[in-house]
């Protein structure tokens, strides 16, 4: 069956549901985005996921015309109309259609659109036997420039990074900062694990701030580690007994290799899955 889309308060079958060509979001990746996870039939940390996309749409001068409230009602119908148990949510708020310049006031309604599909997760062997990384020569934004802290429709630097990584065999890659330290993924957030001790880059690395990177940081206080957000280097990554990376799609998943370099014995690490069997209990709690 085909999947009912929303659009600016109406539901369109998936072939019925379109946009200008004159939106911004097309012709300038204008615009701000969230994917969210529903388990069960709810929407996982729904008000984190709402909050983030109304301050990137702050940041970026976009004006969402509908309230936060009323953004939580249009998710849940949208799920619910779908039949999704598990599953994602894509919103995707565009700065609507213009002229061809790039003066936003020559632009008028924003498209609020929001799919909800079931979920393609990472390959399950993944998460037993773990990725490899490689480091992507294409640095993430300077936060001067677009900062990743807005998740925003322009994901070219992103993708530049991920074609090195598909290039290389990899599904995902590690992105330095304009200072050459660790930022994140391609679409997901990085943790190390040296001497029981789990560290993670700061917000101020350059970094998309990931819902689940924050539910992971508590997760691993609450069950007693220690927990640091400090700078990394490629170093640090490459010498350090585990590494996790976390996302809302790939929810925790291990790292065994970055460039070449082993790391720990070449399997997912002890720490690592504790913390994924507990975001997992997370995720099921939430049900
Ligand atoms: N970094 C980037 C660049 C991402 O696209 C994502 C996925 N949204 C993440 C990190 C992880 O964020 P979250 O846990 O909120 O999905």
């Amino acid at each position: 069956m085909s999947s009912q889309i929303y659009i600016n308060g109406q539901f369109f079958a998936e072939d019925e549901a379109k946009i200008s060509v004159f939106d911004h979001g097309l012709l300038y990746g204008d615009g701000v985005f969230e994917g969210i996870r529903i388990y069960g039939g709810n929407v996982f940390l729904h008000g984190e996921h709402i909050d983030r996309l109304y301050e990137s749409a702050k940041v970026i001068r976009l004006e969402i015309p509908i309230t936060k409230e009323e953004m939580v009602k249009a998710v849940e119908e949208t799920v619910a109309r779908n039949n999704i148990d598990d599953g994602y949510v894509r919103l995707v708020i565009t700065r609507g259609a213009g002229s061809l310049g790039l003066d936003i006031r020559r632009t008028s309604n924003p498209q609020v659109i929001i799919i909800a599909a079931t979920i393609s997760l990472y390959p399950e062997e993944y998460y037993h036997e773990g990725l490899q990384l490689i480091t992507a020569s294409t640095i993430r934004n300077h936060p001067q420039a677009l900062s990743p802290r807005i998740k925003s429709l322009n994901y070219l630097n992103n993708i530049m990074a991920k074609i090195e990584a598909t290039d290389m065999g990899c599904i995902e890659a590690l992105m330095m900062n304009h200072k050459g330290e660790v930022s994140e993924c391609t679409g997901d957030n990085i943790f190390i694990i040296k001497d029981k001790i789990v560290k993670t880059p700061p917000t101020d690395a350059g970094i998309l701030e990931g819902v689940t990177r924050n539910a992971v940081i508590k997760l691993a206080r609450e069950a007693g580690y220690e927990m640091q957000e400090t700078t990394l280097t490629r170093h640090d990554v490459y010498v350090a007994d585990e590494c996790f990376l976390t996302g809302t799609a790939a929810e925790v998943i291990p790292v065994v290799s970055i460039d070449g370099r082993q790391l720990g014995d070449g399997k997912p690490g002890p720490i690592t899955h504790e913390l994924l069997k507990l975001f997992q209990e997370l995720t099921r709690s939430s049900v």
